[in-house]
């Protein structure tokens, strides 16, 4: 079995379990359906879904559909198949807009408590009134209206009497708060906009933090788990959370009975970690939308996204991407994980369990004269080098070969090993050729090659032992599959594309290079590869057979990764 994980949030969960605190774990990955999820989202997944599973408990898919102007239902469909792309299922699938009730008839609560007081300022006011982090903030003239008046108000903004921004439900905690989310932050606003989920029924929707701590509690949540970036926000998590107290307000939580939803109230900890940063991406949704928007890239999965969807196109594995949450680990230090890391998760992945097949991307003639013509022969091949269990596939041989273009040099740099006019050169699995005539058109340029195979030094036999320096992988060019070969590369070209010194932005950092088109051959088994299977292409790289384009008559397949890092700094 795999060595138990060890990081702090993992301590923090057995000693809750062992202290007898919790009987059962719960947690829940709470995306907004705003967008794709992009590879930081595949960190939190595996940790919410992740602990759940090590411990036994169960955890949410919640969509935090509180924003209703940039949600869409597409998006909760991808979220959906992302999540269960990378291998992980959710105990039951919740949206934040399920508890419009439940948060309604608790901001009442506040509202009686005096918790809470309608605020007639505009935006612009209560920034002004919010104050800065050295100075403390002013009341609001309307922090004292009676209980009444708050809540005649705040039923007359929920009836929708009231225009956009014109009223807001604040908590009244405190304006001169060290921590700015307690200057009596907005709990509602008033958004006359159609909701993905709710449609038309809610001219007022919750903020974040009221809405997010609810909506934990109300799902028995054990363990909040969330980006650094909310630390700040914990105080305000734990007033809702306390405030509304819902455990122990059976009565608020009724609007729940009537669809059906459990009622699970318990008071959630929220704890948080550092993001995933990587560098030579953008991370952001915002971003990711742009390059979407503007037409940078082909779409949001595009195979040089770094949104799941991106990343799937390209060919990285959901286990890949699992290991690269495990490698980079979890804490609270934020730090920028380097490219090379994502790159090396994929090729420990596909180095052990892609099938090897042979293609050539950029192709030269190779005839062997001493072979008759039409000579056709297969030859069995491993799928793998490292695992019988893979089996073996055949591959046709014959007269004539497409070789690498870039496997021969009529002038050989030091060190070559590859083919030269007059020398050898093993072909992978099948023999070893010597080249004998460089063919060229009237300007000089390379046509194809002539050589001769050593008819003793087919495998097995006692000539193929003989030593030669270099091998090279080839397809047979009558039975080959002309193939769309797509040469991705990183999206960006510098270390930190977000960097907006100098007047840049990310656009201005776009990699020229970091797609190019070429028309190769692949052997026949490759071509005949169901869309998203996965190859190492022999000495070329690793390669996945395109999602959408992919057809065994038309093959695509993408780079996914090369080899090696050929990124160094
Ligand atoms: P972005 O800031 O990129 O637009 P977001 O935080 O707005 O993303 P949400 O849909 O709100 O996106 O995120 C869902 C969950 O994923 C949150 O709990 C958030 O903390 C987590 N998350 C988002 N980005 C990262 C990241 N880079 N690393 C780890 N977790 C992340
Ligand atoms: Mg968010
Ligand atoms: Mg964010």
């Amino acid at each position: 079995p795999p060595a138990e994980k060890q990081d702090f949030i993992r301590q923090i969960v057995r000693q809750d379990l062992a202290s007898g605190k919790h009987s059962a774990i719960r947690t829940r990955f709470p995306p907004e359906p705003n967008g794709y999820l992009h590879i930081g989202h595949a960190k939190a997944i595996c940790l919410d879904f992740g602990i759940a599973a090590e411990f036994a408990g169960l955890c949410n898919l919640r969509f935090d559909d509180t924003n209703p102007a940039k949600e869409d239902p597409e998006f909760v469909q991808a979220i959906q198949d992302d999540v269960r792309w990378l291998g992980f299922d959710w105990a039951t699938l919740r949206h934040a807009s399920d508890y419009f009730e439940v948060f309604y008839l608790g901001a009442e609560k506040l509202i009686r408590q005096g918790d809470a007081y309608v605020c007639d300022l505009s935006p612009e006011q209560i920034r002004e009134y919010r104050g800065t982090l050295t100075e403390p903030g002013r009341d609001s003239p309307w922090r004292n209206r009676s209980v009444e008046e708050n809540l005649d108000l705040f039923r007359r903004m929920r009836a929708g009497e009231f225009p956009d921004a014109s009223h807001t439900l604040r908590a009244k905690i405190d304006m001169a708060s060290g921590n700015m989310n307690l200057r009596d932050p907005a709990l509602y606003r008033i958004k006359k906009v159609a909701h993905q989920n709710t449609g038309d029924a809610w001219p007022i929707y919750p903020m974040y933090d009221y809405a997010h701590s609810l909506g934990d509690a109300i799902e028995g949540i054990t363990h909040s788990l969330c980006t650094l970036e909310f630390e700040d926000h914990r105080p305000l998590y734990d007033w809702c959370v306390d405030r509304v107290d819902l455990a122990h307000t059976p009565e608020l939580l009724a609007p729940l009975l009537d669809k059906g939803l459990p009622n699970e109230a318990a008071k959630p900890r929220q704890i948080e970690f550092s993001r995933l940063n990587i560098n030579y991406t953008v991370m952001s949704k915002r971003k990711l939308t742009q390059l979407v928007g503007e037409g940078l890239v082909d779409g949001w999965d595009d195979p040089r996204m770094y949104t799941l969807q991106g990343l799937r196109r390209r060919g990285y594995t959901p286990a890949s991407l699992r290991l690269l949450v495990d490698r980079v680990g979890i804490s609270k230090q934020n730090s920028v994980i380097d490219f090379s890391v994502l790159e090396g998760c994929l090729r420990d992945d596909l180095d052990a369990h892609a099938p090897r097949r042979m293609a050539v991307v950029e192709p030269l003639k190779m005839v062997l004269t001493n072979l008759p013509e039409g000579h056709a022969e297969t030859l069995s091949f491993p799928n793998h080098p490292k695992d019988e269990s893979l089996g073996t596939r055949e591959v046709p041989f014959s007269r004539e070969l497409w070789i690498e273009r870039g496997d021969f040099a009529e002038v050989p740099p030091k060190g070559w090993k590859r083919l030269v006019p007059g020398g050898e050169v093993r072909l992978r699995g099948a023999g070893i050729v010597r080249c004998d005539e460089v063919v060229k058109d009237a300007d000089g340029n390379l046509l194809e090659l002539r050589g001769t195979l050593d008819p003793h030094s087919r495998p097995g036999m006692e000539g193929a032992n003989r030593k030669i320096k270099g091998t090279i992988h080839w397809v047979d060019a009558t039975r080959a599959v002309p193939a769309e070969i797509r040469l991705y590369d990183r999206l960006f070209s510098v270390a930190n594309p977000d960097d907006e010194s100098e007047g840049k932005t990310y656009r201005d950092h776009i990699n020229p290079d970091s797609r190019t088109v070429v028309q190769g051959y692949v052997e026949p088994a490759a071509a005949q590869a169901t869309p998203e299977m996965r190859f190492q292409f022999e000495r070329t790289g690793y390669f996945v057979a395109d999602r959408r384009d992919h057809r065994t008559d038309a093959p695509v397949f993408n780079r996914a990764v090369t080899l090696r890092d050929t990124w160094m700094q």
